[in-house]
């Protein structure tokens, strides 16, 4: 991982989770997800922030599974990847660094 991704990175985990943001939940921390499409590289996938339940609990995209986190949220990982964007669009550090490119 180069400075520029793991910067980015930091930038999307500080957005805090992103779908405890849709549900009208206060800001959560978040780790990073990556949205993997089969055979896809690692370092190229979208990266989307979850707290750790949303993320890796019983709730979450991985203990869901992506079929049972679609039916329960009614969205997603590709909403979420666009809801991230969007957060991120609106946040003034995100400009910041964006700048810098
Ligand atoms: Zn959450
Ligand atoms: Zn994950």
């Amino acid at each position: 991982m180069n400075k520029a991704q793991r910067k980015h990175y930091d930038q999307i985990a500080k957005l805090g989770c992103i779908l405890c943001r849709h549900l009208g939940y206060s800001d959560s921390p978040a780790e990073i997800h990556h949205v993997r499409k089969f055979g896809g590289k690692r370092d190229l996938a979208p990266v989307i922030p979850l707290c750790p339940e949303h993320h890796r609990g019983n709730t979450g995209v991985h203990g869901l599974g992506k079929k049972g986190f679609a039916t329960r949220y009614s969205l997603d990982e590709q909403d979420l990847v666009e809801l991230t964007e969007r957060a991120l669009s609106e946040s003034p550090s995100a400009l910041l660094v964006d700048n810098k490119f």
